[in-house]
């Protein structure tokens, strides 16, 4: 049995990981984590989660919720992480961390800690969106340069940032395999008179509207035949049952570094 303590357990993903958790064979919930102040502070974790009573009280004493816990999963803001993961190190548990957003410093002090402790750290959970990085590395290397590479990716209306994480990191991939550098070779824009397209560019287009979750669509256009390669998320409970599964793999590995390519065995 994983003992898994979750901070950020009345936030939107902390609440979705502690009911799927509940949902899972081999997992327990053991600990529930809110800041200091927090209006759900001593109320049970999985009534606030929507699951029913788990007999976790959400306190705001890390050390206390991974005093009976094995790992933490951790979908909070940078500079909670990073306090979180220090607590980690000095109490010897592992760490999952969802928390996207963190600067270099930040990323630094994450890499320091996994030193010490095992750490699952992946700006995106999902499954099926880690899949598809290997096959995309994998279609890039296959069909070389004879491909033009343009990326699509759709998110809701309420989207801040453009294009997503996730659609960089796959222009990031396909680049490298393709022995490019994203950097020079990543166009965001098409307007007028802009010219031919050239056969190194990666094309990136974003589209946002109502309640879509995120999809991103992959093109790779060769002559007289084409392959798109799609994820579609339909809800972000997918993130969530990576983030369960990153903390049942974690269970006794060593310390150090991991992602979600080393959690499904793909690296
Ligand atoms: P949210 O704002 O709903 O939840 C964050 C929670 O953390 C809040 O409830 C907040 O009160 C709590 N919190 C703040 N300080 C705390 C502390 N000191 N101790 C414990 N809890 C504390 O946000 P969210 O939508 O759940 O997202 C959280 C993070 O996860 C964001 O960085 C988001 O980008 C990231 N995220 C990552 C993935 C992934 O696949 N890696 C997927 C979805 C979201």
């Amino acid at each position: 049995m994983t003992r898994i303590a979750v901070t950020g357990a009345a936030g939107r993903m902390g609440g979705r990981i502690i009911t799927l958790i509940t949902e899972t064979e081999g997992l327990s919930v053991t600990g529930a984590v809110e800041m200091a102040g927090h209006p759900r502070l001593g109320e049970d974790a999985g009534y606030i989660a929507g699951c029913g009573d788990l007999g976790v009280a959400i306190t705001d004493s890390l050390e206390e919720a991974l005093a009976d816990s094995d790992v933490l999963i951790d979908f909070t803001w940078p500079e909670v992480t990073i306090a979180n993961a220090v607590v980690c190190e000095k109490l010897g548990k592992g760490l999952v961390v969802g928390t996207t957003g963190l600067k270099g410093e930040q990323r630094g002090i994450i890499e320091a800690v996994a030193k010490t402790i095992p750490v699952v750290f992946a700006p995106n959970m999902s499954v099926g969106v880690n899949v598809c990085f290997k096959l995309l590395k994998d279609i890039a290397q296959t069909l070389g340069d004879g491909f033009d590479v343009e990326i699509v990716e759709l998110h809701h209306n309420k989207k801040k940032d453009s294009p997503s994480g996730t659609a960089v990191r796959m222009g990031e991939i396909v680049a490298d395999a393709l022995d490019r550098d994203y950097d020079q070779v990543a166009n965001y824009h098409r307007e007028g008179m802009c010219g031919e397209r050239t056969s190194e560019e990666i094309g990136m287009q974003t589209v946002r509207g109502g309640d879509i979750v995120g999809e991103h669509t992959v093109y790779f256009i060769g002559m007289g035949e084409r392959i798109e390669l799609t994820h579609r998320a339909m809800s972000r409970d997918m993130f969530a049952r990576g983030a369960i599964r990153a903390a049942g793999w974690l269970g006794d590995k060593p310390a150090g570094l991991y992602d979600m390519q080393d959690v499904l065995g793909l690296n």
